[in-house]
């Protein structure tokens, strides 16, 4: 029977070319095999969509098909389950499936890539006698040092990787004859797997007990319906994840654990590896610092089965295990899950996705889960589990709100430091206790602002205020990167009296080093951990108690655990609020509720102050109170009322361009094919500015469009984004389920 391969060929259009699979072929290749094909007289790479029988394929019979020309690796590129996600992300998220391909096995990882496995060694050819080793010994001291260090390794037999020889040395003593250069095999080095403390598994407090009883048995069932673990800070989801996974792990295909980047610090992985490594079960880390090589091997340890559990970002969602038993999202509301390039997928739901097809159980774990899946939980899609206390019953922290407008109005000006929080720091200084101060923006100010006009000083390429950095007295674009002098004078209005508004995390710095002189002070934002170990330098420092006081931004907000921390300062609650995004309150209660965890997980209780201009607000209100379920209900019904996910789908269609005008204009025309008369349940917003209205010199336009389902928004959007040609100045994207509306 002759059969018939469809052919993805690499590049970035969809285009899909049949090819006969020849007789020795046969039986290896499967599908997304990759191969090499014919294509218009050159060779072209591919990756298999479908194998059929000819008679199957449709195609007239006395057509001549090219033959299939080799395999480039006997793996393929994904699993069957992985390629069925692959088509669904593609068709979802309207990205092409070569785009979607290439973002779920990126080239350094697909099993063709492989990595260098020779290497060059050096060996004695001769032994030179005692007179010529001396000899070399005067003349050449580096040449000796080579034959002295082969000598020492045995002698004639012996080989040493030439790399670790000058090479000029070692050229000169090739050329005499005396070492042979040869290329080995590597056998490459088994992971070496570092020596990790082993943790034991904890005694399970009753509510821990039963999230992993109902995880398990949930995993036990056919079709398991997704479960949102709903545990407080400091409940112990975590040990929920690792018991759950050493119950199901080991009688199936692993398990994937999905965490935000920020959450990959050393103590996460820590806690995976010496649960499980010590039990001969590899874990695979994947994060964004791995190099190429070793992104490869953790994906070949995969492959190879060797590593059965994955910890990863979100793209650690494609790992190729082979029928995974679990999948975790920890942390699962996390902006970061969300994609921001094509393929615009969101990893938390595709780990749905992913675990329907699978057949296998998925757990969405949060503090604060988002309102989609807590949404998912009351129309029954999906089933919850709650934490409702910490471990050992210690109690979550006192918040106390400081009216920021009193408080400037007493201090003549807005301050950084609140009376209340100057004095708790005051007192965990004097009680030798640790203290996080929090910032939601980097930078020594935020801004240089006119006095006279108003006007902050402007990025020229991006429609952003700059920020001030002090250290190297330049203003910085947080978009592109753009810099220059602060000018002496309003650029606007000349007016000389230009000050710096707000401020960042240098100036918060500057104050508490100025007000708290004996204080050990540490500053975490993405300025200061550009160095690759700076990040976890300071963590361990704070974490010994080398430090007393630890001022940051997001990177701080999630996932510590250090038993000393007692206070945490939330210097400005309100910057999040105030953002032009439906989902602003439920971002500020997350970040509040996230950052409130930090304190008190060790004996003694912790307390928050949060310093905000508008402490009435509910989002801060309800996170005082740790009140989840009371801020869900508020919100659903502001979103119900405005009819904003997750009562609707939303899609974000952006176009962008170098002319402003035919910008536009190119959304004006998409946006009256779009609302001209859409079907019921759909709505289309007009077109207006992107929140970013330019950014590198594009003008940019967005519009909302909101759909009472998936099906109604794809069967609305596809007609016309399908026939709808954009100038070819004009790059039109479209967002599903967008995250950050700004
Ligand atoms: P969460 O992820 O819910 O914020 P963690 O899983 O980080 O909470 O747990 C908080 C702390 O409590 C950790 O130090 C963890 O080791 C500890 N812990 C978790 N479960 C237990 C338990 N059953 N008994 C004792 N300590 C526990
Ligand atoms: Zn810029």
């Amino acid at each position: 029977m002759e059969m018939v391969a469809a052919v993805l060929i690499d590049g970035s259009a969809d285009r899909v070319f049949s090819y006969r699979v020849p007789e020795s072929l046969r039986g290896r290749v499967r599908e997304s095999s990759r191969v090499a094909v014919p294509l218009r007289g050159r060779e072209a790479t591919g990756t298999i969509l479908e194998l059929m029988p000819r008679s199957e394929s449709g195609l007239p019979a006395d057509l001549a098909l090219k033959e299939v020309r080799r395999l480039l690796a006997e793996e393929p590129l994904l699993t069957a389950s992985l390629l069925r996600l692959a088509r669904w992300i593609s068709r979802y998220y309207r990205a092409s499936l070569a785009q979607t391909l290439r973002c779920m096995v990126p080239s350094a990882v697909r099993p063709e890539s492989g990595r260098a496995r020779t290497r060059r060694m050096a060996r004695l050819a001769r032994v030179p006698s005692e007179a010529e080793r001396q000899a070399l010994a005067k003349r050449a001291p580096r040449q000796a040092a080579i034959v002295d260090a082969l000598l020492d390794a045995g002698g004639s037999g012996a080989r040493l990787p030439a790399a670790d020889f000058p090479a000029a040395a070692l050229a000169s003593l090739a050329g005499k004859g005396m070492v042979a250069i040869e290329v080995e095999e590597v056998g490459r080095d088994p992971y070496p797997e570092e020596a990790f403390v082993a943790t034991l598994p904890q005694e399970l407090t009753e509510e821990q007990r039963a999230a992993v009883e109902s995880i398990v048995a949930a995993a036990a069932t056919e079709d398991p319906k997704p479960i949102l673990l709903h545990g407080i800070t400091g409940s112990g989801k975590t040990e929920v994840y690792l018991q759950s996974i050493a119950q199901i792990a080991p009688t199936s295909g692993g398990a994937i654990v999905l965490v935000p980047e920020i959450s990959l610090t050393p103590q996460t992985v820590e806690r995976f590896k010496g649960r499980f490594s010590p039990l001969g079960v590899g874990v695979a880390v994947l994060h964004s610092r791995l190099s190429e090589g070793e992104r490869f091997d953790e994906w070949e340890r995969i492959r190879a089965g060797q590593a059965r559990i994955v910890v990863g970002p979100r793209s650690a969602l494609f790992a190729p295990l082979e029928k995974p038993g679990m999948i975790i999202v920890d942390e699962e509301h996390e902006t970061s899950y969300k994609q921001e390039s094509a393929p615009r997928y969101h990893g938390r739901d595709c780990a749905v996705m992913r675990a329907r097809i699978e057949g296998c159980v998925v757990v969405l774990g949060s503090a604060t889960p988002s309102l989609e899946s807590y949404a998912n939980t009351l129309n029954g899609k999906y089933s919850i589990t709650t934490l409702t206390r910490r471990v050992d019953d210690r109690t979550l922290p006192l918040v106390r709100v400081v009216d920021m407008r009193i408080e400037s109005r007493k201090q003549k000006g807005v301050s950084i430091l609140s009376t209340p929080l100057r004095n708790a720091i005051e007192q965990r200084l004097e009680r030798r206790e640790q203290t996080i101060l929090f910032l939601n923006r980097r930078g020594f100010a935020r801004s240089l602002q006119c006095p006279a006009c108003g006007q902050a000083v402007q990025c020229r390429h991006c429609s952003v205020a700059l920020t001030y950095h002090k250290k190297d007295d330049r203003l910085v674009c947080h978009v592109c990167g753009y810099q220059e002098r602060p000018p002496k004078r309003c650029p606007e209005c000349s007016d000389p009296s230009i000050q710096f508004a707000g401020f960042g995390t240098q100036r918060v710095e500057e104050v508490v080093n100025k007000v708290f002189p004996k204080a050990r002070v540490a500053r975490l934002d993405t300025d200061t951990t550009r160095r690759k170990n700076a990040m976890t330098e300071a963590l361990d420092a704070f974490r010994k108690g080398a430090l007393d006081i630890l001022i940051g931004t997001q990177m701080i907000a999630k996932g510590l655990d250090y038993p000393n921390v007692t206070l945490v300062g939330v210097l400005s609650a309100d910057t999040g609020l105030n953002m032009p995004d439906f989902r602003a309150g439920e971002r500020t209660f997350q970040l509040l509720t996230q950052v409130a965890g930090r304190a008190g997980r060790g004996d003694r209780s912790g307390e928050v102050i949060v310093q905000t201009f508008a402490p009435h607000s509910p989002a801060i209100q309800f996170a005082r109170h740790h009140d989840f379920l009371g801020f869900a209900a508020q919100e659903m019904e502001f979103r119900q009322a405005f009819q904003y996910p997750p009562y609707t789908r939303a899609a974000l269609i952006l176009a962008r361009g170098k002319q402003e005008e035919l910008t536009r204009l190119t959304l004006a025309t998409l946006h009256k094919k779009l609302a001209d008369e859409p079907p019921a349940g759909v709505s289309v917003g007009e077109p207006v500015p992107a929140p970013l209205a330019k950014a590198q010199d594009h003008y940019q336009f967005q519009l909302m469009v909101r759909a009472a389902s998936a099906a109604a928004m794809a069967g609305h959007l596809s007609p016309a984004l399908d026939t709808f040609k954009a100038p070819e100045d004009v790059r039109l994207t479209v967002d599903i389920d967008p995250g950050q509306i700004c």
